[in-house]
């Protein structure tokens, strides 16, 4: 016999204090003395620090470049700009991600198809992808959601046949492995957010990553003009000396030292993550209702520092409980759960309705030939409107610590097999999920 469920009167599972189990980014003696380092040096918008970090972020990836952001939002525009993308082009994304995987293409001039994602990798669908090309698609942006690799074999397949560019966002996987081969070194470039909510944590900073030198300095061109010096293309030196987008994009140090640091750190601390994440999964394989969001064992593909760990969520095997009321259940139980994800960004008005640049018509159409209308109504990717109801954040572990683990695991196993007695008082409705993932929760109970 279970015991009562916390929210139902009975005694929590959580009873330990987490100390510092999901304690994030974790700063150490030696990040404080590099931060501490440029200040005393006054060098906070210099540029050795992030050339250092730069180097050591390309050769863990074994790539030729890597150039450093001020954010990950703008490292993703300098790669939109890097492989061409301009007026009236388009880009294909996910429509189940952060919005910054797209919406600066709209400052290009450009605009985004969406495509829908697979429900079980929430990942871009690459069944999804080549019906939407047309002759105005310049590049795929691929998004390893939460921390799991998409797949990328079949979506270079097809950008090859089309000759179109794919851009990694890698700002929830890094580290991670797909087939034996890092994310953000497979398609043309890669664009990395190193903000302190992600896996690989710096302060506000973002990372460029390719092999393809023209790309990378046509991203100095945009946003870097101190750095002009570096160009070598005809067409680009002849403007070098602004920056082309009008944008500032240089790394500050203070970040690029927390990152050189992190290069050290992040290995040994992803490796702790993984063992935690897996064993958590492990005391829960027999449990109805949650299934893990991982890769099959062996694949060579692998969760990275695990960013947002989430779950799956099968409500048909617990009488069609919802996961709201699930997570609420969780959470008194002393344990971590938010039910749902990103909501699907192509039922947002910035990409139906709103005039951003005043052109007198949608910005998502704006820039496309008259009568052209690309813009993707509610019922048009199912999985992604759906896919709130079917999946939930749970506790990120950063430490390996097995008794901890166990109660939190022991709280959603209470919670699963105790479903039945949810089902009367089950009047919460499926959550919308959230515009931005790394926004506060809008609810957290116990
Ligand atoms: C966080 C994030 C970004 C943006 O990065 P910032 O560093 O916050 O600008 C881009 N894409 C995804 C998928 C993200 O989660």
């Amino acid at each position: 016999m279970t015991e009562k469920l916390a929210i139902l009167g009975g005694p929590k599972s959580v009873l330990s204090d987490p100390g510092d189990i999901f304690t994030w980014p974790i700063i150490t003696d030696e990040i404080e003395a590099a931060v501490l380092r440029v200040l005393r040096d006054g060098t906070m918008s210099g540029l050795d620090v992030t050339r250092e970090f730069e180097a050591g972020f390309a050769a863990w990836h074994q790539m030729t470049y890597a150039l450093g952001h001020n954010t990950g939002t703008a490292a993703l525009q300098g790669a939109m700009y890097g492989v061409g993308v301009g007026r009236g082009d388009e880009i294909i994304c996910p429509s189940i991600t952060y919005w910054a995987s797209c919406m600066p293409v709209y400052a290009l001039g450009g605009t985004v198809v969406f495509a829908d994602i697979d429900p079980d990798s929430l990942c871009i669908d690459p069944n999804d992808i080549e019906h939407r090309i047309t002759e105005r698609t310049k590049a795929i942006v691929v998004v390893h959601y939460v921390a799991m690799p998409a797949d990328m074999d079949a979506i270079m397949a097809i950008a090859n046949r089309h000759n179109i560019k794919v851009i990694e966002d890698v700002s929830h996987a890094h580290g991670a492995l797909y087939k034996g081969r890092m994310t953000g070194t497979i398609g043309h470039a890669a664009a990395f957010s190193l903000m302190s909510g992600k896996s690989f944590a710096c302060g506000e900073a973002g990372m460029l990553l390719t092999n393809d030198r023209e790309i990378h300095e046509r991203a100095i061109a945009f946003g870097h003009y101190a750095r002009h010096g570096e160009l070598t293309f005809a067409d680009l030196e002849s403007g070098a000396g602004l920056p082309w987008g009008g944008h500032k994009y240089r790394m500050h140090q203070l970040s690029a030292a927390v990152g050189l640091e992190q290069l050290k750190l992040y290995p040994d601390q992803m490796a702790e993550i993984d063992q935690a994440m897996r064993y958590f999964w492990e005391l829960l394989d027999d449990v109805p209702g949650i299934a893990p969001h991982q890769p099959p064992p062996d694949s060579g593909t692998t969760m990275g520092g695990w960013y947002a760990a989430t779950g799956h969520y099968r409500s048909e095997q617990l009488g069609g409980l919802s996961v709201a009321r699930f997570a609420a259940a969780v959470v008194d139980e002393g344990s971590k759960c938010f039910p749902g994800c990103n909501r699907a960004l192509h039922l947002h008005p910035v990409f139906n309705d709103t005039d951003i640049y005043r052109q007198g018509r949608p910005t998502r159409i704006a820039n496309l030939p008259d009568g052209v209308d690309i813009r993707q109504p509610a019922g048009s990717l199912p999985v992604s409107e759906g896919i709130q109801a079917r999946v939930f954040r749970l506790p990120w572990f950063r430490r390996y610590r097995p008794k901890l683990i166990e109660e939190h695991a022991a709280a959603y196993r209470k919670v699963a097999e105790s479903y039945a007695d949810l089902l009367s008082d089950d009047t919460e409705t499926a959550d919308d999920g959230r515009w931005g993932l790394t926004a506060a929760p809008r609810r957290e109970r116990g």
